[in-house]
């Protein structure tokens, strides 16, 4: 059985130390790609050493909604150089953020030295990325919190990439995930969501379109259920929780649960969708 991570950040310093360790793990946990998502311009010379070192790693270069504010005055220059000196890349974190905007606390360790983006200025960096794609049929990768009808009406009026677009970690409404899917959207289905406070998220994973489905763990960040949590790494110096990317295993099995499939039936159909979306 081939496991597919569609979003992680693999290149973060908090995995760093566990290279071996994880790498290991993830070949053990019969992982085949991982999508390493850039989301800054500090991050992606990183994350480009981690797809040269190890082939499981598929590069991904964008500007996240949370490093929007500081980007650079030549961070597209140097976006288009990343993209073109990686043939097989795709771009992202890109997306919309308006829980930093609208409900962070101003202190919250998170945004520390952030310049936090207003919604407007998120939108423009965003869509210059998603043309961007659309423009080389690259796979994106977008994040959307508090902001699902705004994105939806941008993604609605953009050109938008032939081989369609991911939302990692979906957590809009059910109802919009119909008209998402139309305009080329996959889903990727986060441990996360098996939390008891978001059971809503259950039902609209169960609903997903079953060629639209993908499985990702947003490691180091997301703290999967500790029932889930079948590699465990020591936290962070500060203490924070470290989130292992082999914990997909346990992610693909607690869909398929709630899918009421097969874990190999499962992994079947990611595996199809993933090589359509990614094409790697
Ligand atoms: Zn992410």
């Amino acid at each position: 059985m081939n496991l597919y991570d569609a979003h992680n950040h693999l290149q973060d310093a908090w995995l760093a130390p566990h290279y071996p360790r994880v790498f290991a793990d993830l070949a053990a946990v019969g992982v085949r790609r991982a999508v390493a998502n850039g989301s800054s311009e500090a991050d992606w010379p990183d994350v480009t050493t981690l797809a040269h070192a190890h082939p499981v790693v598929l590069p991904s270069y964008g500007v996240h909604p949370w490093d929007a504010g500081n980007r650079s005055p030549s961070w597209q220059k140097n976006l288009l150089a990343a993209l073109d000196a990686n043939p097989h890349a795709g771009v992202g974190e890109i997306g919309l953020d308006r829980w930093m905007t609208d409900r962070a606390k101003p202190d919250d360790p998170r945004l520390a030295g952030l310049r936090v983006a207003p919604i407007e200025e998120q939108t423009e960096v965003f869509l210059w990325q998603f043309a961007l794609a659309a423009e080389r049929n690259l796979p994106s990768s977008i994040h959307c919190v508090d902001a699902t009808g705004l994105l939806h009406d941008l993604l609605r009026d953009a050109r938008r990439p032939a081989r369609g677009f991911l939302l990692h970690s979906y957590n809009g409404p059910e109802e919009m995930v119909a008209a998402l899917a139309k305009l080329g959207a996959y889903f990727s289905f986060n441990a996360n969501f098996l939390d008891a406070r978001r059971a809503r998220l259950r039902g609209v994973y169960a609903a997903i379109p079953a060629d639209r489905l993908l499985v990702e763990t947003d490691a180091p960040s997301v703290r999967p259920p500790s029932s889930l949590e079948k590699f465990p790494l020591p936290p962070t110096a500060d203490g924070v929780h470290v989130n292992h990317p082999a914990n997909l295993a346990a992610t693909y099995a607690a869909l398929a649960d709630l899918r009421g499939v097969t874990t190999e039936a499962l992994a079947t159909q990611v595996e199809k969708n993933f090589l359509r979306l990614f094409g790697h």
